[in-house]
């Protein structure tokens, strides 16, 4: 009897002292389908950003198990509604609690149509190695086989994972792990959507068990030239898509409109259309950066290769997708205006 409550105060023991060492994770919830309810299981429709971040938590008690659990909402939307505003209160929170707080790593729940441009903004501007863990899932809670709950489940396994230390911000979805650089989203509907066409996966995790096969080596979060503290708010950067019979209506509105770069997704090898090239070459005349960038999905759009880059003052964006170019052409706009600069940033991040 003497024994058995001394078994009883040592397994307690053990289990306060296991508590005590758990990982401390913050869940930081932006909305998306992870986040999105319908009418009924066999329902397509259905409303993104819906569920709140208490209730996306307890739908996974199983994460309590590995790390002390903390919610936080930063927004509630479709990502297709993400902006700068949310950006930059994101990447200022998650900065404060890898650098200031106690969080040993960070989840970010968010809808899967931009996450790639969020994930590679974060990776680009956060100074922790801590992990960063994007998840999301493509059928929302109350869908037949929801794969929110289980993506989760695997982005906190992740997250507390020491080989996720300075890999930058990664995307975890249906089993797999991709650099925020390089993952993209390439089928509407599909679980399996996220992919890196130039890389591949770096990593997979299988009901929590976490493998890394690879290291993403371009500039980012502790290294990268980029620092939220310094960002108060991004330049106007657009996209313009390429096709055959084109015009260049949609380049001279940016340049009416100011934007400060243009981001042209040109077809094959990033060409444009001959009166696009045109006034593009207007726009780098009054100071625009023009990056050449390609519709294709995948490969390097290489400098000088039909397009003589040099004639005209184009730069182009390595094997960066346009969303991803983007992303970056704003954040070097916020140092400098210099079109050699700027391609060196591209060489490098
Ligand atoms: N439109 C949704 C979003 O990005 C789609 C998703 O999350 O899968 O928020």
């Amino acid at each position: 009897m003497k024994f058995g409550l001394k078994k009883v105060v040592f397994v307690m023991l053990l289990s306060a002292i296991a508590s005590f060492a758990k990982p401390t994770v913050y869940i930081l919830a932006t909305g998306g389908t992870i986040a999105g309810s319908g009418s009924g299981a066999l329902d397509s429709s259905y409303t993104s950003g819906t569920v709140t971040v208490d209730k996306l938590i307890s739908a996974v008690p199983e994460i309590n198990k590995i790390a002390t659990i903390k919610g936080e909402q930063i927004s509630n939307i479709g990502s297709q509604e993400m902006n700068n505003e949310v950006w930059l209160k994101l990447a200022s929170r998650v900065n404060e609690l890898l650098v200031n707080g106690n969080a040993d790593g960070i989840v970010i729940t968010h809808g899967t149509d931009t996450m790639e441009e969020t994930a590679y903004f974060l990776n680009l501007v956060v100074k922790s190695d801590k992990p960063i863990v994007m998840v999301g899932a493509m059928r929302n809670s109350s869908s037949l086989s929801a794969d929110g709950p289980l993506n989760l489940f695997n982005a906190v396994n992740v997250a507390i994972d020491k080989n996720s230390i300075g890999k930058g911000v990664v995307v975890v979805m249906n089993d797999e792990i991709h650099a925020a650089r390089e993952v993209t989203k390439t089928n509407t509907t599909s679980v399996s959507t996220f992919k890196s066409p130039n890389s591949g996966k770096i990593g997979t995790v299988f009901y929590g068990k976490v493998k890394y096969y690879m290291n993403p080596i371009r500039k980012h979060t502790l290294n990268s030239d980029f620092d939220i503290a310094n960002i108060k708010e991004l330049p106007r950067v657009d996209i313009i898509y390429s096709h055959t019979n084109d015009n260049a209506d949609f380049v001279n509105t940016a340049l009416k409109n100011n934007a400060k770069g243009i981001i042209s997704s040109g077809m094959g090898n990033g060409n444009p259309y001959p009166s696009v090239l045109n006034a593009l070459f207007d726009g780098v005349k009054n100071g625009v950066i023009v990056v050449r960038d390609s519709r294709v999905g995948s490969g390097e759009t290489t400098l000088n290769g039909e397009v003589d880059d040099d004639k005209y003052g184009f730069i182009t964006s390595d094997n960066l997708n346009a969303q991803k170019a983007r992303v970056l052409l704003m954040l070097a706009l916020t140092k400098t205006n210099d079109k050699d600069k700027i391609a060196k940033i591209f060489e490098t991040h």
